[in-house]
This record gives C-alpha cells, structure tokens and sequence, in this order.
C-alpha cells in the first residue's frame, strides 16, 4: 500500500516547449494546469512551472497537512529544480532567486473563486537581491509589498472585518497616499514601498499573532495548503452548488516561475479574448496596463487600455476620450507596442485554431517580452454563445454537429428575455454612460451590498467594484453596475458567464457606501430609487423602462434549423392557454404534451359554476352546474385546438381534490351561501368535508372522475364538441385525453369506458367524427409497475414526473422547502430531484414503465410532462430511455429543442 501511493504520479512538470501533461487531462490536472502544458507543448511561451493534481486536494481532504506535504515533498522539490535550471536562478537564494507562483485550478474554470498567490521566495534578504539583480529597487520592492499583501490576505486569513470596512492592506495604503498628497499606486517612491512592506508585515503580527513567514519553503507549503481550502471556501461552495459540481473534484495547484509586468514602462499585464464574449462578434479584444501585475486589470483599480486600436476607439468614444487623450494617455497595445502586439495575435489565432474555441487568454510582457499565462474556452452571454458556434460552423472550424455540443442549452434562455421597447427607451433620462460590459435590459431598485440583493424584488446592485465574495447577490440582483473597472473587470466577465446584464467602469457615478448611495452630477440617488440599465449600450437610466418580448432571428433561428436536423425526439409544450400554445408554436413546439383543464376554472366566471358543482348534494345538480361549465370549456379547447391545428394536442381530465376550489374565507362563502340560496352553515360544512389530511394522497385525480363521472363526460363532451366544430371550419384537432393519477387498471378502464361511451354519443349527436386518442398519465409508483397491464388498452403514457418524484421519495412538494435546501447544502442530496429527474431512483420507474408498455404495445406513445421535460440532462435521459416525446414550459421549448438534437448526437455512436 504505501508503496503503491508512493508510485503514484502527483506532480507533472511543464515548460521549455515539452510538458508532462496535455489538454486532455483536466480532470487531474485541472484546465489551468492541463492548458498550461498543452501550451507549452505547442511552443506557446508558458514560463516553467508544474501543476500537483486534484487528486492531491482529495487526499488532502482525508490526510491533513503534513501527510500530504510528505506525499509531495520529493516530487516539488525535484520539479522546483526543473524550474530553476531553465530559469537561472534559485528558489530562496539571497543574491538570485527565483520567485514563484501559486495557482488554483479545477477541472472547470471557477473564475476568481479559488486563491492564487504571487511573488513567493521574497523575504528581507532575496529582495535586496531582486533589486541589485534587476537594477530595480522600485520593482523589487513593489514586489515584496504586493506579496505580503496577497499572502497576507489568501494564507494568513488578513480580510476586511466587516463589510463596511476596506482591506487592510488597502487601508495602510490608502493612509500613506493622503499623507503623502498622491493618488495612484506607482506614485509611490522606493521609500514608500519600503515603509509599506514595515507597516503590512506589523499589521500581519499584530493581527495573527505571528510574524509573517520568511522561509521561502515554509511560504510555498503555506501558499500550497491555502490553495487546497480555498476549493472549501464559501466562495468556491457557493458557485459549486450553482453549478452543480462535485466536493470530490478537488482543485490542482500551478506552480509557475514568475514573470513579471511591473518591470516599467516596457512591461505590463493583460487579458484578452479571440472573439466579444458579449456579443459573439469575431473581433479580437482585451485590455492591459503597463507595469501592472497580476490581478491589476481584472481588480479595476485602473482604468485599463485596450489592446486592439479598433477596441480602443470604440472604447474612446464610449468614455467620450478625444482622440488625443486616447492617443496620449490611453494607446492601445497595437499602437504602443507593434510588434508584441503581432506576436500575440499570432499567439490568439493560433489557440483559437487549436482549441476551435473562443478563447480567453492572459498575458504578460515582462521587458519586452511576451509571455502566456492562461488560456481557457472563455466565459460567454447566451447570445455570444449562439453566433460564436455558428460562425465557427460557417468558417468551416467545426461540424454542425461540434456546433450543436458547444451550447449550453440552458443559456439560451437569455435570449428569450425582455428587451427594452425602443419608443420607452427614446423617452428615457440616460443619467451617465458605462461600459456595455454584458448585455441585456435590467430595471430594479438600488442596492449597495450583495448581501442585501433581496432586499428587494427587483434590484439593481451598485458597487465601486465587485469581488468573488459578491457571487451570490450579483446572481440575485436584476442587474450589475459598477464605477469603475473595464470589460474584463470581474463584474463584466463573471456577469456575462451568468448572462445578466452588467454595466462597469461608470466612472461618473460616485459610490458611498455609508451613507447608501450614488451620485451623479450633483444629484443623489438612494438605496430603494428605481434604475435601469441597458447592458448593450452602457447607459445607466432613471427610473423604470418598458420591456417587450426579444425578436428571434438571424443566428437562433439558424442554431435551431440544425438542431431540427439531428434531434428525432420530438419537443411539444404544456400550455392551458391559446396564448401559451401560440407561443410555444413559434419557437418550434410540435404539440401540446398536457393541458391542465383546472386552470381554466378559476377564473373568475367559471369558478361560481365550478363551487356550485362541488356544493351540490345530489348527481341532477351536480349535471346542472356542469352544464353551465361545458361551453366555457368548449370554446377554451376550441381555442388551444385552433393554435396547435394539425398538432396533437394531450388533454388532462381534471386533477386537483375539490377543496381548492372552494371559499376558505368568511366573506367568499357568505357570497356563495347567498348566489345558491343555501345557509352559511351548509357551505361551511362542505369545506369542512372536502377537508383532508393528506389531499396529495386523496380525493383527487382520476378518483374524481370514477366518483363523479359527470365531470368526465362533460369534460369529454367538451374536447369531442371543440374538435368537431373545428373540423366543421376545416381545422384539424388532434384530441389525446389523458386520464391522470392511475394506479389500478381498472381505474383506467372505468374512465376510459365513460370517455368512449361519451365521444361515441357525440358523435351519433353530431353525425360526424375525428380521430383521437385515450391514454395516461404515469405518476404513480403502481402505474409504472402494473405498466404493461395498463397498456392493454392506454394507447399513449405520459410520465408525470412532478408526481412520480413526491411518490417514490415520499417528499411533499409543497413542504419540501422545510429540509431539501439543508439536503442539498449537506450533500445528503447532489441535485433537487424536482428539478433535475433523479435518473438512479425515479428513473428506474421511467425504464421499467416505458419497457413493460412497450411489451404489450410495442408502438405506444411515450413522453414526459413533468418539469424534467425542460432541463438539458433529463431530456438527455428521456432520449436514453426511448420516449418519442419531452413535453415543457413554452419559453423552454427551444432548450429542450436543443438538447434532444445533443442527445441524440452524444448518444449516437
Ligand atoms: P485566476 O484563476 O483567479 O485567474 P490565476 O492563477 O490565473 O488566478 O492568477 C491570478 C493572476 O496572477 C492572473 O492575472 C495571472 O495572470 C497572474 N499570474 C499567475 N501566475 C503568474 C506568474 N507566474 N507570473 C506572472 N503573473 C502570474
Ligand atoms: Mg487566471
Ligand atoms: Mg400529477
């Protein structure tokens, strides 16, 4: 045992156009590390370094500390000796030392939500001997301050206290420059710089007690370590849970030479991305600064440039910069810098070509040369995401097929949004101008503090800048706004991975976080005042403006004509309205999978007819109110019918146990008791009789209609009726009546008579027929066992899967908020099974019931109606399982599209 761990490969090196590792192992080497030595592989200049895989973190999870230092010691050591011979200097040497990087890195890209640390190896003695080295005293003592500063801050736990206060770093910082009358960090002499690295490393020991670590060794095992936890950080779990990922997955650390920007005026950082992550455009673009390091563009401290002139004059007139200013003070990388800036578009053309990905890319020029520090498949918009896949398709890049795989289905919904209405948008009051960080319209009311993004329904969240800490209130709030930082600031790249609408660097906006406000121009607006902001254009507006429904064109309707050519699983929607099934229709559904009929009467003219039925004692009065309801369900079907003409149409017999539809307040029943001519008390003990214990698990469903069948007979007199009538004007209506809650056969065979007996009447009636089908829901745990018995006579099965999930878990739907949230945060549960279909359990009466009613009808109709038959993963799952259909909300129609043409492209082969 012991010496099989020790076999075990846990560090793989990189650097010098070789790599141990490739782009194929990011689950071990996690995407920074893998890409990092697939770069370098293909003679992309990636300074030395290696990656300690994520299986390393996991192992740290079981062993601790020190074992898991043991584990690595002889292994680092050997790969930091790697380093130093192609780099020529040596790790905590005084006179030539190297310094290192310490980087996080999952298999997935989690922006800003692990820990990184810069600069490791200085101490007291190596910075001297940086700064004779370098001929740099301002560098290497820059250096030493931004290292205390960082490791102070991700090993040694220095934060802000509360969310009122700054760093406190910041705040030594931010004291020296009012001392000394200056505003930007190089303004600071040598001297400041040294009195900085004084006043950190106090704050340091008087905070945590101890003296700040100046051992080079002891620094990078404390840096490692610090790396490992942060994949346990509340940052890091919070985004975990949104997306879905696995605690196993462990984080890999980078360990890499550094290369430095803040070298002077001929150095400097930066990032970019091959294509607009916001729009799609194929337009080269990223900002940098000049003797900058690290973090510096993405924190927003200043104002970045941009790297492409063209970027650059867009950039310009946005901030409405005059062409000599920009020209001065603000040049892009193409005109200050020519030939770096050559070499790192061949650099940009070259991965995007290699990844056949959008790719987003950091950099850093370190005197005069250029080196790579990152490249992954950038974050992106819904609508960046659909025209970078189909452009790459139409560039011959990659397949159709490749096109289909690079959608997130679920992104799409972004497009499906409100947009601002063009004529409410003239009329609008623009109070200031920001950068178009991500686009989108957003209206909602001001709040200063991620935390308190619910303080309201609506909320548009201000800040300065924002920081991974603000994950959770930017994925609340409507919209993000912020006063300063660029495009690639955090705000703008983690809003446009969320899709949300984000405007940044709106340096005309005076944020106080005190006293809860923002002023613009001299005027004040408070926490709670109404803002909008159009995240296309930058403009930040008063008040509230009108939205209307997006236009769906161009790219979309592309992506969704070969999503048409792969998917065989068909798509159709639930709607109760003509309206919804218009909807649903336009975005490409093929039939309605479930129309709950209940819906209809409650409204207001139905749902007297509806109590007078439930109040009625005998069968005679009970058909009188129905008859009062036949024609107002009559022309509904007439209605859904026409919308989805020539498109099957499934139609769910009433389900709810009677008492939601009857008075529970005083007032409504004395109304009722007066319209019936009845007593109060005669209506107060029919509520109280339809009272039940447990109404998920009683007089509902199919139970009404075997206990009442007038309900389904009129119901059905109702569909038949509505289909022959539309026949009559030339409109074909395809009927699916479908009997919910079935658990016994002769449950459905009871129905399933009445509806027969009832259309056949009609029919005579009307000396006229249609075509049209009986069938059944499968939602509860018997019905899947007793499958193929139910399938003697069910022509079609429609899983309900809402139901199908509360049965088989045993959970209440409606009370499962009191414990899933706590299942979910302890991991007792991965994922909400109302949500995502839990394929191991639930998924087991889906198999079982698809194949048994198959075994008796081999042709049967099978589909989903539940809330699954819109979420990507489960429509993958109904493909897997053979359905013919996945039936969902109308706004998700073009999701499921989508991932039924992925389903069967993944599952093809
Ligand atoms: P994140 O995953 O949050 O982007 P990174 O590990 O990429 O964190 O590092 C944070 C910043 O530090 C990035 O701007 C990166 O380019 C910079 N950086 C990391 N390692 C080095 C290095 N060896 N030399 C110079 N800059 C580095
Ligand atoms: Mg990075
Ligand atoms: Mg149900």
């Amino acid at each position: 045992m012991e010496v099989m761990e020790n076999l075990k490969t846990r560090v793989f090196k990189f650097g010098d156009n070789s790599a141990d590792g490739n782009s194929s192992m990011k689950n071990l080497l996690g995407g920074k590390g893998a890409n990092l030595a697939e770069m370098s592989a293909i003679g992309i200049p990636v300074p030395p370094g290696f990656t300690i895989t994520t299986e390393v973190c996991t192992e740290y999870n079981l062993l601790g500390e020190e074992a898991t230092i043991n584990l690595l010691k002889d292994e680092v050591e050997q790969a930091i000796e790697n380093i130093e011979s192609l780099m020529g200097s040596k790790y905590g040497d005084e006179e030539n030392p190297l310094l290192i990087s310490v980087r996080s890195g999952a298999r997935v890209s989690m922006p800003g939500m692990m820990d990184t640390v810069l600069n490791l190896g200085l101490n007291d003695r190596s910075v001297i001997g940086l700064a004779y080295k370098t001929k740099n005293d301002r560098f290497a003592w820059d250096s030493y301050r931004r290292f205390i500063q960082m490791y102070g801050s991700v090993v040694l736990g220095m934060k802000p206290e509360s969310k009122e206060d700054i760093d406190p770093f910041e705040e030594i910082m931010e004291h020296l420059k009012e001392k000394r009358r200056i505003q930007l960090d190089t303004e600071f002499t040598v001297q400041d710089l040294k009195d900085l690295v004084y006043d950190f490393k106090d704050a340091v020991k008087k905070r945590t007690g101890h003296d700040f670590p100046t051992n080079p060794w002891d620094q990078l095992w404390g840096a490692v370590i610090a790396v490992f936890n942060s994949w346990n950080g509340d940052r890091a779990l919070y985004y975990r849970k949104m997306h879905g990922y696995p605690a196993d997955w462990g984080t890999a650390v980078n360990v890499q030479a550094m290369v430095y920007g803040n070298m002077g005026d001929n150095s400097g950082t930066g990032v970019c991305f091959t294509r607009d992550a916001g729009t799609g455009e194929n337009q080269f673009n990223g900002e940098y600064l000049i003797n900058a390091q690290g973090e510096d563009v993405v924190a927003g401290v200043r104002t970045p440039q941009q790297i492409t002139k063209t970027g650059s004059k867009r950039w310009a007139e946005l901030a409405q910069v005059e062409e000599h200013n920009r020209i001065a003070n603000y040049p892009s990388l193409e005109e200050l810098m020519p030939e770096i800036y050559k070499e790192l578009d061949g650099y940009q053309k070259k991965l995007e070509l290699h990844y056949r990905n959008m790719q987003d890319m950091e950099f850093t020029i370190q005197e005069g040369k250029l080196w790579i520090l990152q490249t992954r498949n950038g974050k992106r918009t819904g609508a960046a995401m659909v025209k970078i896949a189909i452009d790459l398709y139409k560039e011959r890049l990659i397949t159709d097929k490749e096109a289909l795989l690079l959608m997130e289905p679920n992104k799409l919904d972004e497009l499906l949004h409100p947009v601002f209405d063009l004529k409410a948008l003239k009329k609008a009051h623009s109070i200031a101008q920001g950068l178009p960080a991500s686009p989108g319209a957003a209206t909602g009311q001001l709040v200063f503090f991620a935390d308190e993004a619910d303080k309201f329904k609506y909320t548009i969240l201000a800040r300065i800048e924002t920081s991974p800490e603000d994950l959770e209130g930017m994925h609340i709030a409507k919209g993000i706004l912020t006063a300063r930082g660029g495009m690639t600031s955090h705000a703008a790249v983690v809003a446009r991975g969320m899709g949300k609408c984000c405007i940044s660097g709106a340096g005309a906006l005076k944020i106080d976080y005190k006293n809860r406000t923002m002023t613009v121009d001299g005027k004040e607006y408070h926490e709670g005042d109404w803002i909008s902001l159009n995240g296309s254009t930058g403009h930040i507006i008063e008040g509230k403006v009108a939205t209307v429904e997006p236009e769906l064109s161009g790219e979309f309707a592309e992506l969704m004509d070969i999503s048409d050519r792969y998917a065989t699983m068909e798509v159709r929607t639930n709607a109760d309205t003509p309206k919804d099934a218009k909807i649903a229709r336009s975005f490409g559904a093929q039939g309605i999978g479930l129309t709950r009929t209940e819906h209809m009467f409650f409204e207001v003219d139905r749902i007297k007819a509806m109590r007078e039925m439930i109040l009625a004692d005998t069968v005679k009065g009970r058909k009188r109110a129905l008859a009062e309801l036949l024609p107002m369900q009559r022309s509904d079907f007439e209605g859904i019918f026409e919308a989805m003409h020539d498109l099957p149409v499934t139609i769910r017999l009433l389900d709810p146990p009677l008492h939601e539809f009857v008075p529970h307040q005083l007032e409504t029943q004395k109304v009722l008791a007066d319209d019936m001519h009845i007593s109060l008390q005669a209506v107060k003990n029919k509520v109280a009789e339809l009272e039940e214990f447990n109404p998920m698990l009683g007089h509902r469903g199919c139970r009404l209609g075997n206990t009442y069948p007038e309900i389904t007979e009129m119901q059905t007199r109702a569909i038949i009726e509505a289909a022959l009538n539309l026949k009559a004007k030339d409109i074909v209506a395809k009927p699916e009546i479908m009997i919910p809650l079935v658990g016994a056969y002769n449950e459905y065979v009871e129905q399933e008579r009445i509806i027969r007996e009832t259309a056949d009447k009609v029919f005579n009636e009307r000396n006229d027929k249609i075509e049209f089908l009986v069938g059944t829901m499968i939602e509860i745990p018997r019905a899947a066992l007793m499958a193929d018995v139910i399938a003697e006579r069910a022509e079609f099965f429609s899983f309900g899967t809402n139901d199908l999930t509360q049965m088989t878990f045993g959970y209440s739907r409606d009370d499962a908020n009191k414990f899933l949230p706590i299942y979910l945060a302890k991991g007792i549960l991965k994922q909400d099974p109302f949500e995502v279909l839990d394929q191991e359990g639930v998924g087991q009466l889906v198999e079982m019931g698809t194949k048994k009613g198959r075994q008796t009808k081999p042709n049967l109709k099978v589909g989903i109606c539940g809330e699954h038959g819109g979420e990507p993963s489960s429509v993958e799952y109904c493909y897997r399982v053979g359905m013919d259909y996945v039936s969902c909300s109308p706004f998700r129609v073009p999701i499921a599209r989508l991932s039924s043409a992925q389903a069967a492209i993944k599952n093809a082969s």
